[in-house]
């Protein structure tokens, strides 16, 4: 989506999947971040040039604002007993622009965005990309509140020492070595690919463990572990089992239902958010939108969780 030719407004008449490629849940297009009275912002990051595996994320942030179409006509979404924009104003500022075939101009440019969102006091929802994306995002972030504790979804740790300059399985290292975390505050949960635990940083709930424990009680350790530290949620997509969310660059059996992410997201209410980002989804590897429908509804969930603290 390029911002200059997707200006759309919330509009009753407009049928629902006149949505397609505008913006996400219909909300509002800013152009002027810093005098939006806008609670929360969503951007995009069409980036997909640090996938390790199969491109593709990319059209991640058209595919999930398309979705988002799906979930537009519910007032109150169930479970929830109030509406969404009773008490949340949410505005969507299009995609990063930056060019193509230099990484560190989405960096700069998506540092830019985010600087401006976080300094004027609103909280951000960042739909990828690949995970390396949630890099830039969360130096804004930290820069604004501190380090942040981490609230990580994936089946990969992406903290993954050497790799390339960008690179979507190593960001948590470098997020670790920029001082941008809580570390002892900070958890993994859905992990099932190997990683060095010798010195690992951060608590780990594998994928395994999570299913066995189930969500209340993955819950339970993650409100342990973040105390009350600003909380940042990172969700790959391929933190949910390939059932769930086929979609990706690098899916791994064996993952979290769509199920029991939403009520371990449904159940970080009251909990300091201040941002989320939903990465890795990849719309051509997708059967039937699944994984768009999923990463939708996952960030919508989040709004949800901050509304409910209002
Ligand atoms: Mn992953
Ligand atoms: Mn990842």
């Amino acid at each position: 989506m390029n911002p200059t030719d997707s200006v759309t407004t919330a509009n009753a008449d407009m049928p629902l999947y006149a949505n397609l490629g505008m913006t996400f849940m219909q909300c509002p297009y800013v152009t002027d971040i810093a005098n939006s009275k806008a609670d929360v912002i969503v951007a995009g990051v069409p980036f997909d040039m640090a996938t390790s595996g199969r491109p593709g994320a990319r059209f991640g942030p058209a595919g999930v604002r398309a979705a988002s179409a799906n979930l537009i006509w519910e007032g109150a979404r169930w479970p929830w007993d109030f509406a969404l924009d009773e008490r949340l104003k949410i505005e969507d500022a299009g995609n990063v622009v930056f060019k193509h075939g230099e990484p560190q101009t989405m960096v700069d440019n998506l540092q830019a965005m985010i600087k401006a969102i976080v300094s004027s006091g609103k909280k951000t929802l960042v739909f990828g990309g690949d995970h390396f994306i949630a890099l830039p995002v969360i130096r804004e972030v930290a820069a604004q509140h501190g380090p942040v504790a981490l609230v990580h979804f994936d089946a990969h740790t992406d903290t993954y020492d050497g790799g390339s300059k960008y690179d979507h399985g190593t960001l948590f290292h470098h997020a670790v070595q920029e001082g941008l975390l809580h570390s002892d505050n900070s958890i993994q949960v859905g992990i099932r690919t190997a990683y060095e635990k010798e010195g690992h940083p951060f608590e780990v709930i594998d994928a395994a463990e999570a299913n066995d424990l189930g969500w209340a009680g993955t819950l339970e350790r993650i409100k342990q572990r973040v105390g009350d530290k600003p909380v940042y949620i990172s969700f790959d997509i391929d933190g949910l089992d390939p059932a769930f969310a086929p979609g990706t660059g690098t899916p791994v059996i064996a993952g979290l239902t769509s199920d029991f992410a939403l009520k371990v997201i449904r159940g970080m209410q009251g909990l300091n958010l201040i941002g989320m980002d939903v990465v890795e989804v990849a719309p051509a590897y997708d059967h039937a939108d699944i994984t768009s429908l999923a990463g939708a509804t996952l960030a919508l969930e989040f709004l949800y969780s901050l509304a409910a603290s209002k």
